[in-house]
Formats: C-alpha cells, sequence, structure tokens
C-alpha cells in the first residue's frame, strides 16, 4: 500500500514528537539525580520548548497541552528556588501523561495517533528458519525483528543505523564469529554509544564463553530460542515510565526542622506532607497515603514510639517503614526506639545525603516488598486483590483529573481443553504467554492482573470505551496467531468484555465488564464486547 505524501509528513514529524517526548522524560529523570541545578532546569525547559513547537506542528493538542503546563511551572520557579510538592505532583503528573503517550503501540484514537517507530531487533542467528519464525512472533508481541544472513549485511546495518538490540548467535558463520563482530562494534572509535545484546549458543556454553559474553556487555547469554524469553528481556529495556516519586510524611512538632527536611526531600523530587501537631497524624495518613514515615522523636503530647505503635495498629499500617530523626543521643533510647517498630535512627542534625541515601534504600526495599506481596507468582502480575485496588486508586484519579477510565476482563477460550489435550504445564505456558504479551502490547501505565486461573483484569487509565476496543481487539487477534507449546503447534484465543467508568460504584463497573464478557462467549467467543456498546 502506499502511504500519500501528507501520512509522510505527519509520521515524520510524530516520530520527532515522539523522540523528544522520550528526551524530556530521560531529562526530567536525571534532574533528581542532580538535586534541581539550575542548568539542568534550563536544558530540560529547552527540550519541552522543542517538543512544544513540534507538538504544535504535528496538530497534537495533547502534547501541546502538556508541553505548556510544563513549562508554565517550572518556568515560574524562582531562580535557585526548588519545587513544592504541590507542583512536584504536577510535573509527576503531566510527565506520566507524556510517557503514556510514547507508550502504547495500538492507540487508534486519530488525531492523537502517534506512530510509535521503534528501533528494529537485529537478529543474527545461523539457524535461518529459527529466525524467521521468530521474528514472526516478535511482530506479535510489537517488536520489530531484521535479520541477516551475512556478517557484511549486519555491519552495513550496525553502521548504518543502532539497532534496540541485537540477538546474536555467537558462532555466527564461524565459531566464535558472533563474539568477534560484536567486540569489534562495542569497541568502535567512529561512536560511543553501544547497544543491547542478547548472545545465543545453539551448544551449551563454555565458562570462558559466558565470561566473554558478559564482558561485551551482553545482557543475557541463552541457549534456546523462546520467544517469550528473549522479549521478556527487550522489554526491561524499552521501559521509560519515570519511575514515580516517594511519598513521604514528615512528623516533627518543630516547624522550621520540618521545613528543612522538606526542601532537602524536595530537590530530590519526593513529595512530601508536613504533621506539626502530632495529634493530627492519623487524618494525614488517611488523605496523603505516604509510603514512609520521618518521625521526630520527642513532641510535646506524645513521643514519636508511641505514635509509632498507634500508626502500626492500624493494619494499612503494620509495614510502612518509620525513620525516627530525633538530636537524642543516647543509644539506649535508640535501640528501645527501633524494638519498638523503627525502621532507622537518624541523629540531628542529619547530613541531608545521608538522611536522602537511607530513604532510598528503605523506599525501594518497601516497594519491592510490596511488589512480591502484591504480584502472581506464575505471572508476574498484580494479583486479584491488587488489581482492584489499583482499579479504586484509578477511579478516584479520573475523577480527580476528569479523564476517562476502562476496566477489562479476559477469560481464556476453553481452556480445559488445552490443559485435557496437551497437560497442565503447556496450560501454564499459555497463562504465561498471555500475561506477557499483555505486558507488551500495553502501556506501561496500564495495569494487568491474573483475576483468577485464566481470568485476567485490565484497568486502562485514560482508555475511552473505542480505544480500548481497538486496543483489546488487535491484541485478541494478534495473540490468536502466537504459538504455544515449543513444537506443539498450539494456538488459543481468549474472549474479552470491557465497562466504561461512568460514575458508577467499583462493583457495578466490574460486573459490567464480566457481562460483555459474557456476551463474547455466547457469541462464539474469540471476540471483543463493550458496555456501553461501542458501535
Ligand atoms: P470457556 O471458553 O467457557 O472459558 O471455557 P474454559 O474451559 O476456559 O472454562 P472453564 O472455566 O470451564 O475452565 C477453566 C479451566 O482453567 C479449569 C482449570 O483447570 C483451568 N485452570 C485454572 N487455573 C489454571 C492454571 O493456573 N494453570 C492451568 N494449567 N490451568 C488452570
Ligand atoms: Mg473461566
Ligand atoms: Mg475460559
Amino acid at each position: 500500500m502506499d502511504i500519500s505524501k501528507a501520512d509522510k509528513l505527519k509520521q515524520h514529524f510524530s516520530t520527532r514528537v515522539t523522540n523528544q517526548a522520550r528526551h524530556v522524560l530521560d531529562l526530567w529523570r536525571c534532574l533528581h539525580d542532580d538535586q534541581w541545578q539550575s542548568a539542568r532546569i534550563q536544558d530540560l525547559l529547552q527540550a519541552n520548548d522543542k517538543l512544544l513547537r513540534f507538538a504544535q506542528r504535528f496538530d497534537s493538542e495533547k502534547y501541546t497541552k502538556i508541553a505548556e503546563k510544563f513549562d508554565a511551572i517550572l518556568s515560574s520557579l524562582e531562580a535557585e528556588a526548588l519545587p513544592s510538592s504541590e507542583q512536584l505532583n504536577q510535573l509527576n503528573d503531566l510527565m506520566l501523561q507524556l510517557s503514556q503517550g510514547v507508550l502504547r503501540h495500538s492507540d487508534s484514537n486519530q488525531s492523537e495517533k502517534m506512530i510509535v517507530v521503534k528501533k528494529p531487533v537485529y537478529m543474527a542467528l545461523n539457524d535461518t528458519d529459527n529466525a524467521l519464525q521468530l521474528a514472526q512472533q516478535m511482530e506479535y508481541f510489537g517488536l520489530r525483528a531484521e535479520p541477516f544472513n551475512t556478517q557484511d549485511e549486519l555491519d552495513q546495518a550496525i553502521h548504518k543505523r543502532h539497532p534496540l538490540a541485537i540477538i546474536m548467535d555467537i558462532d555466527f558463520q564461524a565459531t566464535d564469529n558472533g563474539l568477534a563482530i560484536i567486540k569489534h562494534h562495542q569497541g568502535g572509535e567512529d561512536d560511543h554509544s553501544t547497544f543491547p545484546v542478547i548472545f545465543y549458543s545453539s551448544h551449551p556454553m563454555t565458562l570462558k564463553q559466558k565470561l566473554l559474553c558478559l564482558r561485551l556487555g551482553g545482557i543475557s547469554s541463552l541457549e534456546s530460542l523462546a520467544p517469550q524469553a528473549i522479549i521478556s528481556r527487550i522489554e526491561t529495556l524499552v521501559n521509560i515510565v519515570p519511575e514515580q516519586p516517594f511519598r513521604i510524611l514528615i512528623v516533627d512538632d518543630s516547624k522550621s526542622q520540618a521545613l528543612y527536611t522538606e526542601k532537602a526531600l524536595n530537590a530530590a523530587g519526593m513529595i512530601t506532607e508536613k504533621v506539626i501537631n502530632p495529634m493530627e497524624v492519623l487524618e494525614v495518613l488517611e488523605s496523603f497515603q505516604p509510603e514512609m514515615i520521618l518521625m521526630d522523636m520527642y513532641m510535646p503530647e506524645c513521643n514519636g514510639v508511641e505514635l509509632a505503635k498507634v500508626i502500626r495498629q492500624d493494619k494499612h499500617y503494620i509495614n510502612i517503614p518509620i525513620i525516627y530523626l530525633s538530636g537524642e543521643e543516647d543509644k539506649e533510647t535508640q535501640l528501645k526506639a527501633m524494638a519498638e517498630g523503627g525502621e532507622d535512627f537518624l541523629t540531628k542534625p542529619v547530613d541531608p545525603r545521608h538522611l536522602l541515601s537511607t530513604i532510598r534504600t528503605r523506599g525501594s526495599r518497601a516497594r519491592e516488598l510490596s511488589q512480591l506481596i502484591a504480584r502472581d507468582s506464575l505471572t508476574g502480575l498484580y494479583n486479584h486483590t491488587h488489581i482492584l485496588k489499583a482499579l479504586d486508586e484509578q477511579i478516584k484519579l479520573a475523577e480527580r483529573n476528569n479523564s476517562s477510565l476502562c476496566f477489562v476482563m479476559v477469560d481464556i477460550d476453553h481452556f480445559k481443553q488445552v490443559n485435557d489435550n496437551h497437560g497442565h504445564p503447556v496450560g501454564d505456558e499459555v497463562i504465561k504467554n498471555l500475561a506477557l504479551f499483555l505486558s507488551q502490547r500495553l502501556r506501561k501505565t496500564d495495569y494487568i492482573g491474573r483475576y483468577g486461573g485464566e481470568e485476567f483484569a485490565m484497568v486502562l487509565p485514560g482508555a475511552g470505551i473505542e480505544d480500548a476496543h481497538n486496543i483489546m481487539d488487535e491484541i485478541r487477534n494478534n495473540f490468536s496467531h502466537l504459538l504455544h507449546g515449543g513444537q506443539a503447534a498450539l494456538s488459543s484465543t481468549f474472549s474479552c468484555g470491557i465497562a466504561l467508568y461512568q460514575g458508577q460504584k467499583t462493583s457495578e463497573l466490574i460486573d459490567l465488564a464480566d457481562q460483555a464478557m459474557y456476551l463474547a462467549k455466547r457469541d462464539g467467543r474469540n471476540c471483543v464486547k463493550t458496555c456501553p456498546s461501542s458501535d
């Protein structure tokens, strides 16, 4: 099919907008590490300005708005001044919206359509049949794969354009030649940037070979070409969603001390809330929902340890990390405080760098832990409880931002037969493949959960009913082409129901999606139904 000139132009600009958006996201991430240095802020302002101009030329109302708002907040900061938590929150929201636009492969909203032109994945494999099949499977996951047959072609392609990643047979065309090719390119003096390599070997690698792969910057060395293994490796490379900032509650009866701490935290991009009167802590906990508490030790009316005990009596906060901040130098008291459930004890005056690194370490560990608890062990997706929690939170957010939201249910068709005919382990593999497939095809800001055995649930913030239908229908179609269980040539389908949030109760919204799904089953399966109907 011929692409018209206008379409080509549009694609050209959309690529520029997308690339520039990525650049802005990168700078935004670096800003916190550099403690909001004014030179870095200027870089970001300039990059954002460029994004704004590209967006205007591309007629993208959405991106224009994001860039304008971002500019307004960022340039309103006084010289040397740091953003408040409120401003950080707004800036973060905007960056999240920006990353959403860059990421979903299958959005179809006409004027806002971003044609995401991802770099290709180069493949240099001796087994060409296998390479072609792998390339095709990767396409279904939204990745562009380019297989090469000779070293010459590969060399030329690399010189022309660096790939997203390269899958390299260590014995490409000759024993150990794949290793030599990578060594040559990674060490090239013409270009300092390198690219990720996934090494493959058709025979078990020796320790020496494995070490060599590692030193050549290989992100993985595989001895099988299972698409899901390769795709999940590549997946981690393209994740550009900005990490959500830590939310820290500061409890301190000294206003000046609380302010001082707050400034240090804000400079590192953390969102804060202060409680000066400890008797108000429960209300603020409820409304602010922090991930961690910095607690002053000595306050009038009650001390920090007592307060921590009260807080931990609530099951919602049983695991929340609490770090004590105090002038207290008595080691005995510190030990007692720790025994009462404090995570750490920092003595005032605290070096801000020490404070930040403590918060980061504690915070990341707490996040990892809650992720573990929230995840389903077979698929790595959210479990039933947590996908519903995400739905509740996203509904609140949609109300606040006056944005749309869809809830999606998916159920694999005739899954009992898959188990009966191919065995339970193959059934498990189909479930895992669908999980991987959904993670790969949806936005990184969408929530995906395993609702039950072979049922999945998803929360799509920002999606209207038609968008959601188009995305899910494309996923449905692509999934039906996927082959499972290695050589078994087994394919599988699913039925899908979608409900649009229109102010209903959470349980009603879930019911509607469920009803739509059963409609899909009744209509012969392997299809997507919506409520309200999108056609
Ligand atoms: P329908 O098209 O109507 O959805 O038919 P179905 O066979 O998929 O539906 P049904 O609910 O009757 O069967 C679901 C089956 O999924 C039954 C159960 O043994 C299987 N199952 C549930 N969880 C798992 C799992 O974790 N692994 C495997 N392999 N099978 C599972
Ligand atoms: Mg079922
Ligand atoms: Mg089923």
